[in-house]
């Protein structure tokens, strides 16, 4: 993309009403605009972001299995009757009518509607288990929106649904998600440890908030650091082996990690000292076993190989994908601006033409941009050298590639690595080679 022909509203001053870093950064950088409280829309940069976590996730979740499907924002009041949730949700739930009268709601989640279609389609244990996923914009009309997309009202949620026939079956799927919750995060180039929740009235231990390190967090978190070494990436698990599954699943929740909500000083005391890790953390996703609250509640059987009938059981699983956006940069930013992660930036790098209109200059910036014009931001206003790299420090790219008048007559460029500023004089290939570009 030319940025002169680009929609790239940046801002030089921070908004009065971002209180936090992420937020200020989202809104001068041009990803969002906010049309009214807590709804925001999305601009050309951020969508990018906002989509490449979206194939990340669908790839880790594809890898174990899970189906993609879509599922409408609106749902119909009588769905939730039928699970007894629609007078139990409470204010935060959005609700409609349309022109006959009929209820509908704006979906702040999707158990009943996947349980439905479920249930209408499956009749015999030999079709379980399955898992099915969606990426759909969720409604909650918080009484406090903050934060930006951190805390909004309408937000971008991957949410999973796995069905199994016995407890069992339930918890292996569990682990699987686990697994595959570890390892979007590592790709994403954020650590989000796993941390066990509340069960509410099914008890035991199978539900775990995974919580982005970042000092602005809602919650305050205490784990062993062991959790934050773990390579999930490159360790091979194998997800049809209920053996492996268990190991895999013990080698986590064998360390302590709890948020303030759940925090046992008893069990903490026995973390080695050298190993305690607090601070705060966002909450960027929950997964959930729940028995078969919903398939019983909505009247929901398939037959056994006896022939009997039983409800299957389910788990849901969470992600916040708008909100990510925001604990990505809370997580990784500085005093100038973002700093992405190479696998979630909206580009791979910004060109800065340092004097436009020289010829030697322009030759070279069009040759680089014409390596990769979908993955380059190319820099060719004629604007001073200064507004360009504090643009391009703003805006985060992993890399800048400055060309300017001196080094372009030798072929030359100047690459700069924004994570930690180093800078690498180079011949052209060289370059587009080192930023993985030839
Ligand atoms: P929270 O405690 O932060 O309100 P929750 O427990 O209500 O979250 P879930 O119902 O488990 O959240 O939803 C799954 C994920 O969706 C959460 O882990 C979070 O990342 C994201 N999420 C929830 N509410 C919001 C919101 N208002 N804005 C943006 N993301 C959200
Ligand atoms: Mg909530």
């Amino acid at each position: 993309m030319r940025l002169s022909k680009a929609f790239q509203p940046t801002l030089k001053e921070v908004p009065a009403e971002a209180q936090i870093a992420s937020h200020r950064l989202m809104l001068r950088a041009g990803l969002v605009r906010q049309t009214s409280s807590g709804i925001y829309a999305w601009l050309p940069a951020g969508l990018r972001v906002l989509r490449n976590i979206e194939q990340i996730i669908r790839e880790e979740q594809d890898t174990i299995g899970a189906q993609e499907v879509l599922m409408p924002t609106l749902q119909s009041a009588d769905l939730w009757r039928r699970s007894g949730r629609y007078d139990a949700y409470g204010p935060e739930m959005l609700r409609i009518q349309d022109r006959h009268g009929r209820e509908l709601l704006y979906g702040p989640t999707n158990e009943e509607m996947i349980t439905d279609i479920f249930g209408s389609s499956v009749s015999s244990y030999k079709q379980l288990p399955k898992a099915l996923y969606h990426i759909q914009w969720k409604f909650r009309d918080e009484v406090r929106p903050r934060f930006g997309v951190m805390r909004g009202r309408e937000f971008l949620m991957k949410d999973a649904y796995s069905f199994d026939a016995d407890y069992q079956g339930a918890v292996n799927s569990y682990r699987r998600m686990m697994l595959s919750y570890l390892r979007i995060f590592q790709r994403l180039g954020v650590r989000a440890v796993p941390m066990v929740a509340d069960t509410g009235p099914i008890g035991g231990d199978l539900s775990h908030e995974f919580l982005v390190l970042a000092p602005t967090g809602e919650s305050g978190v205490f784990f062993d650091a062991a959790l934050e070494e773990q390579d999930w990436l490159g360790r091979p698990v194998d997800c049809d082996n209920e053996e492996d599954l268990a190991a895999f699943f013990s080698s986590v929740t064998d360390h302590y990690a709890a948020t303030d909500e759940k925090h046992d000083e008893a069990a903490w005391a026995e973390v080695p000292d050298d190993r305690k890790r607090e601070g705060r953390g966002i909450e960027v996703g929950h997964i959930f076993y729940f028995g078969t609250k919903y398939t019983e509640s909505m009247g929901i059987e398939v037959s056994g190989a006896d022939g009997t009938k039983f409800s299957p059981h389910m788990g849901s699983y969470g992600v916040g994908v708008s909100r990510l956006v925001g604990a990505i940069i809370e997580a990784s930013h500085d005093d100038a601006g973002i700093i992405w992660p190479d696998s979630v930036a909206p580009y791979k790098a910004a060109i800065l033409n340092l004097r436009p209109g020289d010829e030697a200059c322009d030759a070279i910036c069009e040759e680089i941009y014409g390596a990769d014009p979908e993955n380059f931001m190319y820099d060719d206003r004629s604007e001073r050298a200064g507004v360009k790299f504090n643009d391009a420090d703003l805006m985060g790219h992993p890399w800048q590639i400055i060309v300017g008048p001196r080094g372009a007559k030798e072929g030359k460029v100047e690459l700069k690595r924004r994570a930690d500023g180093e800078r690498f004089e180079l011949p052209v290939a060289e370059a587009l080679a080192k930023i993985g570009a030839a």
